[in-house]
């Protein structure tokens, strides 16, 4: 079934009109791909992606979230395959209770199987465990000739390094199988320090190393330095969870989700209210504080709260993450100010270490620092997104695809220097030029 509707990424920007098509089995997403039009066809997960990358204007969007099912768990050796709309939160409730757990998970559990793979996501523990496609052991992909291929790493390294990371522009993942981690507990071990100063938070998060260790710092920009809470977090042990849930160590225990409390942007945006939001673990807080939480409640905090996205009102909202090489501290330094500098606020602010570079050749990370910023859609912010391209781009580094919607076709090249291979495969597999997006309009992917 197809009904013209608008559609927006997570940031609630800019809307374009394209025919949703809903319910398909592989037939019907092979018919769609047989007769698409000049605009084409795009698989859309659940829209997590913040900017125009699960959009296709004027052209058909394949809706994928209702092909929800797991159709092999091997408990013993650790392996699921599941159908490509199946969210990280379904496949974390089948396998955290049997001691298995997704070794890469990105910072919301509604994500699909399908956004993951074409995003290559990364985690909080990217240095130790590399994206998602380091996982992945092969999919199945609609491509536009109408045939289904089993892709895997070695029989298929182009087409499968091409579509980890290619956002949805070689074709259809219907179907993958991955590769899980053991788990001994579902509950981890938080801690968390208030660390003022950039080059502090730069050690303290390098310092994180371990297995199964994860990382992250929150950035507050609403005083005159900078500030953060470094949280770091590693596999907790049954001894250390809380007495009621020894019994059953594994029980995968997600907080229940709150209404996002209406929150007008002027309020939003008062340095006092970002000061408030960012300093929640600040203000009056020790230093240092040591907690065991339940897995959900580290990896997916934002998912507590149904909806966030619409607190930035009805203009929406841009996320901009970068990441530059680990030597560009200035470059961070430089953007930070930029940032702080912003008139319309900058409530949320994320700083990450990432490893060494995936295969995938759209893959956005590489060894270096991530940020990742939350600003609410104003016209002042074109200026702003420049100057921290042109300023990522010098140092280096790329802008993540699946959080952008500003980026010019000029920076994308410069920051991604095996487009042209990707453009290459995709030729190859789709001479017609089936597979689009409004990303890849914008970006002449
Ligand atoms: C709160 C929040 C936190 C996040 N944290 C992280 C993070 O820590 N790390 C990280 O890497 N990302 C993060 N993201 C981004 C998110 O993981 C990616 O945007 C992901 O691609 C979204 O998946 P989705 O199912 O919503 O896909 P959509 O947003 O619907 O689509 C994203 C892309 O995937 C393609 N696609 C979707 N399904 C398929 C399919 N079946 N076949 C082919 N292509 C497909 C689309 O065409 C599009 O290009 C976060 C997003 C949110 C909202």
């Amino acid at each position: 079934m197809t009904t013209v509707k608008p559609l927006t990424g997570w940031g609630r920007g800019v809307p374009t009109y394209a025919r949703i098509l809903t319910g398909a089995d592989d037939a019907m997403l092979a018919a769609a791909v047989h007769d698409a039009g000049a605009r084409g066809v795009l698989a859309r997960g659940a829209g997590r992606a913040y900017g125009d990358a699960a959009q296709n204007s004027g052209g058909v969007v394949a809706d994928m979230t209702h092909r929800t099912r797991i159709l092999h768990f091997d408990e013993a050796d650790g392996v699921i395959r599941a159908e490509a709309g199946v969210t990280m939160d379904a496949l974390l409730r089948t396998v955290v209770p049997r001691g298995w757990c997704l070794p890469v998970v990105p910072g919301s559990a509604h994500v699909t199987v399908g956004g993951a793979i074409a995003s290559d996501i990364h985690g909080k523990n990217h240095r130790q465990s590399g994206g998602f496609g380091g996982h992945v052991i092969a999919f199945d992909l609609l491509t536009a000739d109408g045939q289904v291929r089993e892709v895997c790493p070695a029989a298929a390294p182009e087409t499968f390094w091409a579509t980890l990371g290619g956002m949805g522009l070689t074709g259809i993942v219907l179907r993958a199988t991955l590769r899980l981690a053991r788990l001994r507990t579902a509950w981890a071990t938080v801690l968390q320090r208030r660390i003022a100063g950039l080059d502090a938070l730069l050690t303290g998060l390098d310092a994180a190393q371990g297995p199964g260790e994860h990382s992250v710092a929150r950035i507050d920009l609403s005083g005159h330095r900078v500030r953060g809470v470094l949280s770091h977090a590693r596999p907790a042990a049954s001894a250390d969870i809380p007495p009621r849930y020894r019994a059953e160590p594994l029980a995968y225990v997600a907080p229940r989700p709150l209404p996002c409390p209406p929150l007008p942007g002027a309020l939003l945006m008062r340095p006092a209210t970002l000061a408030a939001a960012n300093g929640v673990l600040r203000a009056g807080a020790p230093l240092v504080t040591s907690r065991v939480l339940p897995l959900p409640a580290f990896f997916f905090p934002l998912d507590r709260l149904v909806s966030w996205n619409r607190v930035y009102g009805r203009h929406g909202f841009v996320q901009h993450q970068f990441v530059v090489p680990p030597s560009a501290v200035d470059a961070l330094g430089t953007a930070l100010k930029l940032l702080a500098a912003e008139p319309g606020g900058v409530p949320l602010v994320v700083l990450k270490r990432l490893g060494p570079r995936d295969a995938g050749l759209l893959s956005f990370p590489m060894d270096g620092w991530t940020l990742a910023a939350d600003m609410p859609a104003s016209p002042s912010l074109a200026p702003l997104l420049g100057r921290l391209d042109d300023l990522v781009a010098r140092a280096g580094g790329r802008v993540y695809l699946a959080k952008d919607s500003c980026l010019s076709a000029r920076h994308m090249a410069q920051m991604y220097p095996r487009l042209p291979e990707f453009q290459e495969i995709r030729r190859t597999l789709d001479p017609q030029g089936v597979f689009r997006s409004d990303l890849a309009r914008r970006l002449s992917l």
